[in-house]
């Protein structure tokens, strides 16, 4: 752990009365200008590292209280995805870093342009509690990168999580640059009444409004990363039990409760049984005979989102599962046949172990029943018809496409994850999250031996036509 810099010391940064004493804080440290370097980012980003590495048990034992994750889960995407999150971060840094130079127009000349990219300031990041870990890090390994101090607020919902990222935050970072602030509704609105230079949200939409609403009073950027419905459309020509396998690891991975799971799944009528039985089969390949017993299914996070997922299922047909266990707040993956389209179900996000199927004859006519509501996080689609997927890849504005898969695009730091419309705005990961969090500074610097006094009055006819060429 580093010596803190400012006038409150590395215990006292630990325990902030309000969210005033710790914006403070971290505005001093911001002051001094310690964060700007490249040493000291790549020494917060190695911390990190040093972190996730030595911790990793405990950090799995937490999400495990949490959520039930097991140990695979947590490491391919909490864990392990941070950690490769940092090495891609710390790999590119240098260069993301460099000023970048620009072309200067003659009229400018003699000069030279370029764009730097600085830090923005004290960043707040609230994260959420379905991946604890992981959406609480990862913007902060964004706001490290581009120089800024950092306050975590992890989600209370995921209390063993966010107790742990508090207590082991201290312990590896620059206090006087990162600091924990735990709590729900009170402790969020106390930190947004804040004058953060941004503040980084993951979770629903209804409080990504409140935080909007916040933030306009001191004029502070935003990042919304929301979520919505993603739709998953499998095509006639797909592999359909490679389709199977795919939805099923992706849609019951934290028992549903991801922002990019598949939402629904819209079948062409051809392939609807094939796809029904594949997936029935997948499910017991991957989740054994009786999911409620697997220690590697996840569990839902309270028993108020239970009975939430349990009153979509009212009026509906199962193909599959609906049973719950309450004691352990689990509900068995569910599959729901020709849900109404204007059903809760169909209506609001499920984020939970159910997916409803959908069929058609077409999947050119569903179109207008996606493109008519919010724009989603994610857009999945099984083909193996190239003229398919161009088609919907244009017709469906979404966060984020894939194409014969289920949230593998998360594994590429090269392209940037975010919403749209409704599922959010803003993107990161990668050189995306080093953007995002830095202000790209426009530079031009003149030279004093060349001064055109046509652009100086007193303006005359020649003075314009000679500005008019040069414009
Ligand atoms: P949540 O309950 O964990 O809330 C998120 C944060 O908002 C928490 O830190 C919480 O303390 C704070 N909060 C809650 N109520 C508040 C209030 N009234 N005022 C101020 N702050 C408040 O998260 P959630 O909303 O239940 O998360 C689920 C949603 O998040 C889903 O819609 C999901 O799709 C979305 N999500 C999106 C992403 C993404 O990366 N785009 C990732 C995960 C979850």
């Amino acid at each position: 752990m580093q010596a803190a810099s400012s006038s409150i010391d590395a215990h006292d940064a630990s325990d902030f009365l309000s969210g005033h004493q710790a914006h403070q804080h971290l505005q001093t440290t911001f002051a001094t200008g310690k964060t700007r370097s490249a040493a000291w980012r790549l020494s917060q980003l190695d911390a990190l590292s040093r972190l996730l590495n030595e911790q990793s048990d405990a950090l799995q034992a937490a999400l495990y209280e949490d959520l039930g994750k097991c140990k695979t889960e947590a490491w391919l995407a909490e864990i392990g995805f941070l950690l490769s999150d940092i090495k891609h971060t710390r790999a590119h840094l240098k260069r993301w870093m460099k000023p970048r130079k620009v072309s200067t127009p003659l009229l400018a000349q003699p000069g030279k342009s370029y764009q730097i990219a600085e830090p923005l300031g004290c960043i707040l990041v609230i994260g959420a509690w379905n991946y604890p870990l992981q959406l609480t890090l990862a913007p902060c390994i964004a706001a490290l990168a581009a120089g800024n101090c950092v306050l975590l607020k992890p989600s209370e919902l995921a209390p063993a999580t966010s107790a742990l990222i508090k207590k082991l935050i201290p312990n590896y970072l620059d206090n006087s640059a990162i600091t924990v602030i735990e709590g729900g509704k009170e402790a969020t609105s106390d930190l947004l009444t804040q004058p953060w230079d941004h503040i980084f949200y993951t979770g629903g939409e209804q409080v990504g409004r409140i935080v909007m609403r916040a933030a306009s009073d001191h004029l502070t950027p935003v990042t919304l990363e929301l979520g919505g419905k993603s739709p998953c459309l499998v095509d006639r020509s797909a592999d359909i039990d490679v389709t199977a396998r795919r939805i099923v690891w992706g849609k019951w991975m934290n028992a549903g409760q991801t922002c990019i799971a598949p939402d629904y799944v819209i079948v062409e009528e051809s392939v609807k049984e094939a796809l029904l039985k594949a997936l029935k089969r997948e499910l017991k390949a991957q989740y054994g005979k009786q999911p409620l017993q697997n220690s590697d299914y996840g569990k839902i996070i309270n028993a108020r989102h239970l009975q939430r997922l349990q009153g979509y299922l009212a009026g509906h047909t199962l193909f599959r599962g609906g049973q719950v266990d309450e004691q352990q707040c689990k509900m068995a993956p569910t599959i729901v046949l020709d849900p109404d389209p204007d059903s809760p179900l169909m209506r609001e996000e499920i984020f939970g172990p159910i997916l409803p199927v959908l069929t058609t004859c077409q999947l050119s006519d569903r179109l207008p029943f996606i493109t008519s509501r919010p724009k989603p996080l994610a857009l999945y689609l099984f083909t193996n018809d190239t003229r398919v997927e161009q088609k919907i890849i244009h017709a469906i504005s979404a966060g984020s496409v894939c194409i014969n898969d289920i949230m593998m695009f998360m594994t590429n730091p090269e392209l940037p994850f975010g919403g749209v419309g409704h599922s959010g705005m803003g993107s990161y990961h990668g050189k995306a999250g080093f953007d995002r969090l830095s202000h790209v500074k426009s530079v031009m610097v003149k030279k004093f031996w060349l001064d055109v006094k046509a652009r100086y009055g007193p303006f005359s006819g020649w003075k314009l036509s000679l500005l008019k060429r040069f414009l």
